[in-house]
C-alpha cells in the first residue's frame, strides 16, 4: 500500500489532480473537504457543528478529521493505497497519520506540494466561486482567511516533510495535463 499526500493552498488544484491521480494508480482518494461537505449536506450533528467552523475558513478541530480519515482506512479494500487531498492540515494531523498508519505496517510514502503563486491562487477561487456553490468561495475575505490560516497552521507541515524526507514541491502552474505529467514523474518514484 502506498500513501501520498497531496499538498498546496486553497486553489492550488489538490483535488482536481488528486481524483486522476487516484484514478491512474488505483488509489483512494480521500478529501477531508468533501467528507465535511457530505456531512453538511447530510445533515448529521457532525456537519451542523462544523458547518459555521467551515464557512468562516477556519480549521474544524484536528480529532473530528482524524476520525473521518481513521473510519475510511480501516474499511477499505482493494486499492493500491490512498491519496490523501487537503489532510493533514496541522502538524498534530500528520503526526496522528504517520502514528495511524505506522500501526497497520504502513507509511507516508510521498508529499507532493503544489506550488502557485498568491495572484494565480486568488484568480483561480474566484472563478470557482462562480461554479462550485461553496459559502467559503464566495467571499474575498473568506478566502483570504483561508490563505491566512494556511499559512499560519498548514504551512508547517512542509517542514514536517522535509525532515521525514518525502517532501516533493511541484510547479503547480500551467495547463492541468502539464501538471499531471509532472506529478506523474514524482509518483513513479514510489510506485
Ligand atoms: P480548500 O479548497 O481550501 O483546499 P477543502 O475542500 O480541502 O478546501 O476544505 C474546506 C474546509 O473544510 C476547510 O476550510 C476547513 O474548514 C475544513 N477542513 C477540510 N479538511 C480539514 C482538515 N484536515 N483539518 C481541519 N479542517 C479541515
Amino acid at each position: 500500500m502506498v500513501n501520498i499526500l497531496m499538498f498546496g493552498p486553497p486553489g492550488s488544484g489538490k483535488g482536481t489532480q488528486s481524483v486522476t491521480l487516484a484514478e491512474k494508480y488505483n488509489l483512494l482518494h480521500l478529501s477531508t473537504g468533501d467528507m465535511l461537505r457530505a456531512e453538511l449536506a447530510a445533515g448529521t450533528p457532525l456537519g451542523k457543528k462544523m458547518e459555521a467552523i467551515m464557512a468562516a475558513g477556519e480549521l474544524v478541530p484536528d480529532d473530528v478529521v482524524i476520525a473521518l480519515i481513521a473510519g475510511k482506512i480501516d474499511s477499505t479494500t482493494g486499492k493500491a493505497g490512498f491519496i490523501f487531498d487537503g489532510f493533514p492540515r496541522t502538524v498534530e494531523q500528520a503526526e496522528a497519520l504517520q502514528k495511524m498508519l505506522g500501526g497497520k505496517g504502513m507509511k507516508i510514502d510521498l508529499m507532493l506540494v503544489l506550488e502557485v503563486n498568491d495572484a494565480e491562487l486568488m484568480e483561480r477561487m474566484k472563478k470557482r466561486a462562480l461554479v462550485s456553490g461553496r459559502a467559503d468561495d464566495a467571499d474575498e475575505n473568506i478566502i483570504n482567511n483561508r490563505i491566512a490560516v494556511y499559512r499560519a497552521k498548514t504551512e508547517p507541515v512542509i517542514d514536517f516533510g522535509r525532515k521525514a524526507g518525502f517532501l516533493r514541491s511541484v510547479d503547480g502552474v500551467g495547463s492541468i495535463d502539464a501538471i499531471f505529467g509532472r506529478l506523474c514523474k514524482e509518483m513513479e518514484t514510489v510506485i
